[in-house]
């Protein structure tokens, strides 16, 4: 008979490590994490290149192993990526490179995981593959072929791009980086669609994540005021340099894109500009097409049905999706904190 997993993860990046590590540490030993990168951290690595967390070292480490270094300082992308190797290597965590999940399907009470080739099966499964895959592009481009455009997840460095002036969609902490590193040396249009706001990344010498957590809003739950509050606020830019590109006029700020036509971008104040190109930094939407189960998708968005991670399907479970249970669920420092939850009633 075909070997039964007792847990099955699919996605080994930072969400399904820290799941897998409490699940180790619960004692579960019939255990694999599936994932179609080659290297563990490869979904760090492949982000642009001059990426660097705006979480420090001591809140941007997994439960049980410190990253290395000065914990005040910020990793790099790549840093990101070998400590979740050598995360992955210290626990001895059981992983499957190279394997895509193409479809998850339940009989009875066990999973069928399908991937190109194989299946296997397994008792429970959690879904680990990222609320950070799937690119969304707003549907407001016509003439697509006339005007060169990319997502913000396929950007990597400046050399990438043709000359002239670049429009970047989206207010986020992506836009934000990618506009400050192109107003170096190129005409920079930054569009948003929410007044910005700026968050130092220290304060009075310390992490602006030190502060958060001292006022119990980065683990704040969804089920409290506190936390229902913090989720209503868009997310703040990180650091001061935007602001700064801003006032020294290197870049310019433009409300809502409303439509594009061929090289002109059309605005929500009435304005139109003409611009070379296009990076949407518009986030990304959930994908769990993957999921074959009657009643596990919202019918409407084919959104994960869950309540903390905990599917109404038993044996389902979720870790990694923004606002899970509190802004820290989509954050390094906040993964394990969930992870250690859902370990909690999957074992039960
Ligand atoms: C640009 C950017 C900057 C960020 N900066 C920070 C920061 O400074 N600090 C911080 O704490 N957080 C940051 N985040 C948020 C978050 O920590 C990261 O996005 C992190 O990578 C999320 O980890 P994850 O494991 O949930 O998902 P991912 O890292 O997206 O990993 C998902 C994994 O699932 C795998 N997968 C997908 N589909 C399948 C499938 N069908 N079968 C098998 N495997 C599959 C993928 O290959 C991947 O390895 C940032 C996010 C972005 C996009």
């Amino acid at each position: 008979m075909e070997h039964i997993y007792e847990v099955i993860i699919i996605g080994a990046s930072q969400a399904g490590i820290a799941m897998s590590h409490q699940l180790k540490q619960k004692g579960i030993k019939s255990l694999l994490m599936i994932d179609p990168q080659k290297r563990i951290g490869d979904s760090w690595r492949s982000r642009y290149k001059s990426l660097v967390l705006f979480t420090p070292k001591s809140y941007s480490a997994l439960p049980g192993l410190e990253m290395q270094g000065n914990p005040d300082s910020y990793p790099t992308k790549d840093e990101m990526a070998d400590y979740l190797e050598g995360y992955v290597a210290h626990f001895n965590l059981p992983h499957k490179m190279n394997t895509m999940v193409t479809r998850v399907e339940k009989e009875n009470n066990y999973f069928n995981v399908f991937t190109e080739d194989e299946r296997f099966q397994s008792r429970k499964i959690v879904i680990a593959s990222g609320a950070f895959q799937k690119p969304y592009i707003p549907p407001v481009i016509h003439n697509e072929n006339e005007l060169s455009h990319i997502h913000s997840s396929s950007y990597t460095e400046p050399e990438d791009l043709n000359d002239g002036i670049v429009l970047i969609v989206g207010g986020g902490n992506s836009g934000a980086q990618i506009a400050v590193e192109l107003s170096e040396d190129r005409e920079v249009i930054l569009a948003i669609s929410h007044k910005l706001k700026f968050l130092p990344l220290q304060v009075f010498g310390k992490s602006i994540f030190y502060w958060l957590e001292k006022l119990q809003l980065l683990y704040a739950g969804t089920d409290t005021i506190r936390g229902k509050l913090f989720q209503k606020r868009n997310d703040p830019i990180f650091g001061k340099e935007l602001k700064q590109a801003i006032k020294n006029k290197k870049i310019l700020i433009k409300p809502r894109v409303i439509e594009v036509i061929g090289n002109q971008a059309f605005f929500s104040d009435g304005s139109t500009m003409k611009i070379d190109q296009i990076i949407w930094a518009t986030g990304f939407i959930p994908s769990c097409e993957i999921i074959h189960i009657d009643g596990a998708l919202d019918k409407n968005g084919g959104r994960p049905l869950h309540h903390r991670g905990i599917s109404p399907i038993e044996g389902l479970y979720y870790i990694g999706l923004p606002w899970q249970h509190s802004r820290g669920s989509a954050l390094v420092c906040g993964v394990g904190k969930d992870a250690m939850y859902i370990m909690d009633k999957l074992t039960r």
